[in-house]
């Protein structure tokens, strides 16, 4: 295996917040960063050694990112199918494809689940509106609708409840497959953030809990209020994920808990928005075992303060917290990005605290405005 030294450069796909988070973890560690991303002046790129400006699916550019590059790591999904075959060619990319095919396609992703006897939502593959209306006689109300790929924070999801929001969808679909699922009444939300290097050892971080707010993650919570029994089988299945993917680097996988019952969500092939809180409440953040398992370093067994909540901040409380900034106990993590869309990630904030209750007593005012 060849181990990635400091002052090599790593090139990372993509310059939104993950890969900003990568690079300073990379940063630390002596590593040169080199980002491929199309916006001027991304969060990645304001903290790189080198930005390469031009589309994802651009080969030349993908070309160029691999000539500064002694190892490539993504911070999305969508990675283009043929720039990631072009650095695992090159010998670039430790993460490989297929968790990269598997995660980027909700149909692959549940199935690769089922296959390995997962409990996952009922769900049917749709293309057509007829093929819409058979799959609720088949589930029944409620469902969501979802694109196949491309989706995130709730994008390209439509909720149907009723015969009305049936009839919308006809007019919303556009050419492609959809996802229909049984929209469960969630208990709670929580999330298996781990790490998994070149020889397969695994690093877990704790099970944490998160809440949602219109399909958009609103806090991050550890630790998660499930019984030690849901959270050995949280982390057995994703154990079995990640073997039968050969996952390197971090990765998260998404669990509904529905009347006592565990069921499979989702998977991201990268660091995940449900992983913050490991940089300050772990001894090791996931950016810095992700980049640890990619450079072909050993991973450090994980330590975590008793208890942590992150909270995202989104465009429409981006102010609030400015304004607060003096009076909040909080660390503090803003993303560099100049425009505040109302429910654009703009940063986030952690809250370390010997207990629940402790943290309960320092959440911050424009939290309750969420
Ligand atoms: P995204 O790629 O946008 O994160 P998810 O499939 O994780 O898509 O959906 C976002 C959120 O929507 C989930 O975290 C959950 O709160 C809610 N949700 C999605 N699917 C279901 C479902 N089948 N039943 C209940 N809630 C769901
Ligand atoms: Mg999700």
């Amino acid at each position: 295996m060849n181990v990635i030294k400091p002052g090599q450069t790593i090139g990372i796909l993509g310059g939104g917040q993950l890969g900003r988070m990568m690079a300073t973890a990379a940063k630390h560690m002596g590593y040169r960063i080199a980002v491929l991303d199309p916006a001027a002046d991304c969060p990645t790129a304001q903290v790189a050694d080198v930005h390469i400006q031009a589309a994802y699916d651009d080969m030349k550019a993908a070309e160029e990112l691999g000539s500064y590059s002694d190892v490539i790591t993504y911070e999305f999904e969508n990675v283009d199918a043929e720039v990631s075959r072009f650095f695992e060619s090159q010998d670039k990319l430790p993460q490989g494809s297929l968790s990269l095919a598997v995660s980027q396609n909700r149909e692959k992703e549940k199935g690769f689940a089922e296959k390995a006897d997962i409990p996952v939502p009922a769900y049917r593959i749709v293309q057509t509106y007829e093929e819409v209306k058979a799959a609720i006689d088949d589930i029944g109300y409620p469902a969501v609708m979802k694109t196949i790929s491309g989706g995130y924070d709730g994008k390209g999801q439509f909720l149907l409840r009723n015969e009305a929001d049936l009839a919308d969808t006809e007019k919303e679909m556009a050419d492609g497959h959809y996802i229909v699922e049984q929209w469960l009444t969630i208990d709670k939300e929580v999330s298996q953030v781990f790490t998994r290097d070149q020889q397969g050892k695994i690093s877990f971080f704790p099970v944490a809990e998160n809440v949602h707010r219109d399909q958009v993650l609103f806090t991050t919570t550890i630790p998660a209020s499930l019984e030690e029994d849901g959270k050995a089988e949280i982390r057995k299945h994703t154990e079995v994920l990640a073997e039968e993917l050969g996952v390197v680097g971090t990765f998260a996988v998404e669990w509904f808990v529905s009347e006592g019952q565990v069921y499979f969500n989702e998977m991201a092939p990268r660091p995940h928005n449900s992983g913050h809180y490991t940089i300050e409440a772990c001894n090791v953040s996931q950016f810095e075992q992700h980049i640890r398992a990619i450079a072909g370093l050993p991973l450090l067994p994980v330590h975590a303060f008793p208890a942590a909540k992150m909270i995202n901040v989104l465009g429409r409380h981006r102010d609030a917290l400015l304004q607060s900034l003096d009076k909040e106990e909080v660390h503090l993590h803003d993303y560099g990005k100049k425009e505040a869309r109302s429910q654009r990630k703009m940063g986030h904030v952690t809250i370390i605290g010997s207990s629940l209750d402790d943290i309960a007593k320092k959440e911050p005012a424009w939290m309750r405005d969420w």
